[in-house]
């Protein structure tokens, strides 16, 4: 019996050193050839910046978070010597439990029939949560996240970062600290043009660049029938420059840059509404919790008035979004690809549905920006109704706490 001990003991030794040794050392040399890297939170890496909106549905439909975070030397050795825990939290960054934001939010959370999938509610509000995805599910839209939703002893947890960035303007939108933007004048920028046709139907003899311009005609006299501001950054078949169209909102409160989509996949069909990829270092991500609400309103405004089907909010670094100094947002209205949506895009009748939509977004998003209001005592009886009872100085030093190193294990080697 001693000697079978021994024998498993010096097998075990043996298999140490054959499997595990050559890692070690590999993950030792790469540290010490980048000492920094265990400080560093590496952001997520997002597909090559685009200049031009892309016409096909594969580059489209690209969300933010393919994140493969690296350069963590003690998250690397717990995944090495625990392969299982590998995919689940991402080094060096943090999270938050589901049962910590219902309480930070003051939502009712509610486990669905399978355990790693999740409900929070307050009032209207409606966020699932399932583990393994990279968004959530806000009414009917899906929001894309930087992080994966991570399921860890019996619990989901959600990284910090897509709590502040996501949650928290959806849902207490009193919490953000930046300055409420105004919303009197309109940047409507029609797609492509002159040498750019952009996505084309030849079957039907349509082409992007002048039914985004017919739209945005209709679009812009709806917005001035309103009392706003709304101009055009061309009114006719001209080519612009993709850099010099955010340019023209230097002083306009909004941009809306008008598309119609176009996808290899003829039966592709519905709504997408872009923004740039949250917490980026371009000038357009001054605006991410206004561009968060913006692309939120459009999305829903525009597919509830036309019927079309609700593919989520996307992000990408497309060059009209990038060096915004105000929020914005861009919509691919239906695809040209598609016979029935070619054919409604192109409809005068249809496109008075389509303007609809897109004006009912621009009232939706002037009407979220008041409940950024911070509340201003209990006398104002109406703001009292409209604003969560969330205070913020108790909403922060709740969040200090749950963001203080303790959970799971893997957290904490993750935060080191
Ligand atoms: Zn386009």
């Amino acid at each position: 019996m001693r000697a079978l001990r021994s024998h498993l003991g010096q097998f075990f030794c043996v298999f140490l050193v054959i499997f595990w040794a050559p890692g070690v050392l590999r993950m030792w040399a790469a540290a010490s050839k980048n000492p920094t890297a265990t400080a560093k939170i590496t952001p997520p890496k997002v597909a090559q910046s685009k200049t031009v909106p892309s016409q096909t549905e594969k580059t489209k439909a690209a969300p933010e978070a393919k994140a493969a975070p690296k350069g963590n030397c003690v998250a690397k050795l717990m995944a090495a010597l625990f392969p299982s825990l590998k995919s689940n939290f991402a080094a060096g960054i943090k999270y938050l439990t589901l049962d910590e934001i219902a309480q930070l939010l003051q939502m009712k959370a509610f486990p669905e029939a399978k355990k790693n999938q999740a409900t929070l509610t307050k009032g209207q509000a409606v966020v699932r949560f399932a583990a393994g995805d990279n968004f959530v599910t806000y009414q009917k839209s899906k929001i894309f996240l930087a992080q994966k939703i991570v399921f860890s002893g019996g619990k989901l947890h959600i990284s910090c970062d897509d709590y502040s960035q996501v949650l928290v303007p959806l849902l207490a939108p009193h919490l953000v600290r930046e300055k409420k933007p105004s919303l009197r004048t309109i940047v409507i920028d029609p797609g492509h043009g002159g040498k750019d046709s952009g996505a084309v139907n030849a079957g039907l003899g349509l082409s992007e660049k002048m039914l985004v311009l017919q739209i945005a005609k209709l679009f812009q006299a709806e917005l001035v029938k309103r009392g706003y501001r709304a101009t055009l950054t061309r009114d006719d078949d001209t080519f612009i420059e993709l850099k010099n169209r955010p340019a023209k909102a230097k002083n306009a409160d909004f941009f809306i840059s008008l598309h119609c989509n176009s996808a290899a996949n003829h039966l592709a069909h519905g709504v997408e509404v872009f923004t740039l990829p949250r917490a980026r270092k371009f000038p357009g991500n001054a605006c991410d919790p206004w561009n968060l609400i913006a692309v939120y309103s459009f999305l829903s405004a525009s597919t509830a008035a036309t019927g079309f089907e609700n593919r989520g909010l996307k992000t990408a670094e497309f060059a009209v979004l990038k060096s915004l100094s105000v929020p914005g947002v861009l919509i691919e209205m239906g695809f040209l690809s598609n016979l029935e949506e070619a054919r409604k895009l192109a409809d005068p009748l249809f496109q008075k549905k389509i303007v609809q939509g897109l004006v009912n977004g621009i009232e939706k998003y002037a009407a979220n920006l008041i409940k950024f209001e911070p509340p201003r005592g209990s006398r104002f009886s109406l703001r009292k109704k409209i604003t969560p009872k969330i205070e913020p100085e108790k909403h922060a030093a709740n969040l200090d706490q749950f963001k203080s190193p303790k959970g799971s294990q893997l957290v904490k080697f993750s935060e080191k």
